[in-house]
């Protein structure tokens, strides 16, 4: 038995770093905005798992009418996601993930991110990869005023020992 989920999230982009995504903090001259710390990558991911176990979204489990939420590690949203789907009798199989930014280039922090991620979903690192694109210079994402992040999931039954 398999399940998958999709995921999908953008932020805004602000003056001032550091920018964080995938969990890691990238020095760079810009931030990603948000309720939480606005990882959009992240995001994306505790969608996709959210998804998987048709288990509503991000925004009905850690709603931004809520002050507790200000500022948060959005790891806190993924291991959320993942113990749900734990207690679903899932585990993650593996976890692709796209980024849509025009700069920073993600190449010198694709490693870490993939490891942050992996350590969350609790998946070898071989098990998440994490691909970067530019928005060609069109729209929102191209004019860096914001950054985009697309994630899918698959999740397996747990096998029971
Ligand atoms: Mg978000």
């Amino acid at each position: 038995m398999q399940r998958i989920g999709f995921g999908y999230d953008i932020h805004r982009l602000d003056a001032g770093g550091p920018l964080v995504m995938g969990g890691v903090q990238i020095e760079h001259d810009q931030h990603l905005a948000g309720h939480s710390d606005g990882d959009a990558v992240l995001h994306a991911v505790t969608d996709a798992v959210l998804g998987a176990i048709a288990a509503g979204d991000i925004g009905q489990h850690f709603p931004d009418s809520d002050a507790k939420w200000r500022g948060a590690d959005s790891a806190r949203f993924v291991a959320h996601a993942v113990k749900l789907a734990t207690e679903s009798g899932y585990s993650v199989g593996n976890c692709d993930i796209t980024v849509i930014a025009e700069r920073p280039k993600l190449g010198p922090h694709r490693q870490a991110m993939q490891e942050r991620i992996a350590e969350l979903l609790g998946v070898e690192h071989s098990a998440v990869s994490v691909k970067a694109k530019t928005n060609e210079g069109l729209g929102p994402v191209g004019r860096q005023e914001a950054i985009a992040a697309m994630a899918v999931v698959i999740l397996v039954a747990a096998r029971s020992t």
